[in-house]
């Protein structure tokens, strides 16, 4: 029932791509998420992304096919963002460094990190001395080739193993790199997803680095079929701002545009990053440190593992630092795997599709989707009893007693006992010491409370009863989708 109402608001046609997602997406468990993710990784994996160029618009026309809604915005080069200015465009079609009998040593055709990002374009002779003043390696890391870049000041180097450093011989080597950097324009996506409220929710990774896996293709990857995932929702608190844009400076246009805006409407928001492997959760905080978004990730994570990470403000290192800055100060905070700078492979190529595991981008992706559910399940529910309700009577108590249902009963009792209309959801969850993803499932509709959601449902099938007979109809319908509801695969 649920796929067919899917593809019932599907706008834009969109392709078999698409509809083979989101009916992956609604399944029980979510089986083949990860691989699905994964594959998409592996497609976007070749290609060399930067600040700007033809790799960041092929990059956004792949995850255009599997949201169609999505709209590709290009800000000219010297546009002014504050206080930055958009650089010239860089492109790159090949590099390499040859010795004296024309064998190529080092081939950016190999690996695209294998040159210095926005490296001038060069075509010379140099002696081994000469040129290991251009040459980047890891000695302690000896197997990595790094991520090195030069976007703000003109310069050309290359990067590779310090064992690839350590072979070569003494002798002349030819350098090229066939690059350009011109005026041109910086590319960014953005998908609005319209919620019944103007409040939004943002959710921004980027997409600026070469190939690497959990520092870079596992956010846009893992955004995507969040973004799917949203767009199938049946109903939709909040509205969904959702941007793929390159690192730091993409945010500073986005947030010169949008400010205004964004400050009035934003309540909540991640930066997507690092979300791909499967070795750690961590959260990073807003620089606030209490905002929504740092209510809910530590919940989520707390009953996702409770092993989770938790890092400060002074370990911010993504686009936090842009959407939290001072007259800024939107509440985004970061809910990953392992964080960047916390891991030995991190922006070297040992980052790569091994890193970065079907599970562990599944992992990255339900938490982030339970962290969008407790923020839209979020409601201050109210006991319409006064004293305990009969439960068996509203079908609610379960006709078997056994250890399990009189424990579910026993929290479902805690869980009500707090619900005065003081505290939310998550502070009760908290307060009872359970996932809001349990008491949310007993709420949904049920007529045994009052809630914004309840609220919501109301106004949703008042049009649906020919003969509309007050709020009696309706909590019974709302009971029969309760029962019906809690017969579907629960993802929240
Ligand atoms: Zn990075």
């Amino acid at each position: 029932m649920k796929h067919c109402i899917v593809q019932g608001r599907r706008k834009c046609g969109g392709s078999n791509h698409l509809f083979i997602i989101i009916k992956i997406m609604n399944e029980d468990n979510f089986v083949n998420i990860g691989e699905v993710m994964h594959g998409l990784a592996t497609r976007l994996w070749p290609i060399n992304r930067s600040l700007t160029g033809n790799g960041v618009r092929e990059t956004l026309n792949i995850l255009q096919e599997t949201l169609p809604d999505l709209v590709i915005h290009e800000v000219e080069s010297g546009t002014k963002a504050f206080d930055w200015i958009v650089p010239d465009e860089w492109n790159i079609h090949s590099a390499w460094i040859s010795d004296e009998n024309g064998d190529k040593v080092i081939d950016f055709g190999k690996n695209n990190l294998h040159v210095v990002g926005y490296s001038e374009p060069v075509d010379l002779w140099l002696s081994l001395e000469e040129l290991k003043k251009y040459l980047y390696s890891i000695p302690e890391n000896p197997e990595a080739i790094p991520y090195i870049t030069s976007y703000y000041s003109r310069r050309w180097g290359f990067c590779l193993s310090h064992n690839q450093l350590m072979r070569l011989k003494p002798g002349l080597y030819h350098v090229v790199i066939n690059s350009e950097i011109k005026l041109g324009s910086l590319t960014y996506g953005e998908l609005l997803i319209q919620g019944e409220l103007e409040k939004e929710v943002l959710l921004s990774t980027y997409i600026c680095h070469p190939s690497m896996g959990n520092n870079e293709l596992s956010g846009p990857v893992v955004l995507n079929a969040l973004a799917q995932w949203i767009s199938s929702l049946l109903d939709r608190k909040y509205t969904y701002r959702i941007v793929f844009l390159p690192e730091t400076i993409g945010s500073l246009v986005y947030l010169s545009r949008h400010l205004d805006y964004l400050k009035c409407n934003v309540i909540a928001g991640y930066n997507i990053t690092c979300v791909g492997d499967d070795k750690a959760y961590s959260y990073l905080p807003s620089r606030n440190g209490k905002t929504l978004s740092d209510i809910v990730a530590k919940h989520v994570l707390k009953h996702t593992d409770p092993e989770f990470k938790i890092y400060t403000w002074l370990d911010r290192g993504s686009d936090e630092r842009q959407y939290c800055a001072p007259g800024v100060d939107l509440p985004i905070a970061t809910i990953s795997r392992s964080l960047y700078f916390k891991y030995p492979e991190y922006h070297t190529s040992l980052d790569d599709l091994k890193f970065i595991t079907p599970k562990g981008l599944e992992g990255g992706f339900i938490a982030l989707k339970r962290a969008i559910g407790c923020m839209e399940n979020n409601c201050i529910p109210m006991l319409k009893t006064i004293g305990e309700p009969q439960l068996g009577r509203r079908g609610l108590y379960p006709t078997i007693s056994t250890k399990d249902t009189i424990d579910e009963v026993r929290v479902m009792m805690d869980f009500m006992s707090y619900c005065d209309g003081t505290k939310n959801l998550i502070e009760i969850s908290d307060l009872i010491n359970q996932p809001h993803w349990l008491p949310a499932r007993w709420i949904g509709p049920c007529p045994l409370f009052y809630t914004e959601v309840l609220d919501r449902w109301l106004r949703q099938y008042r049009n649906k009863f020919h003969q509309y007979n007050g709020f009696q109809v309706v909590s019974e319908y709302a009971i029969l989708l309760h029962r019906q509801l809690n017969k579907l695969p629960r993802s929240w």
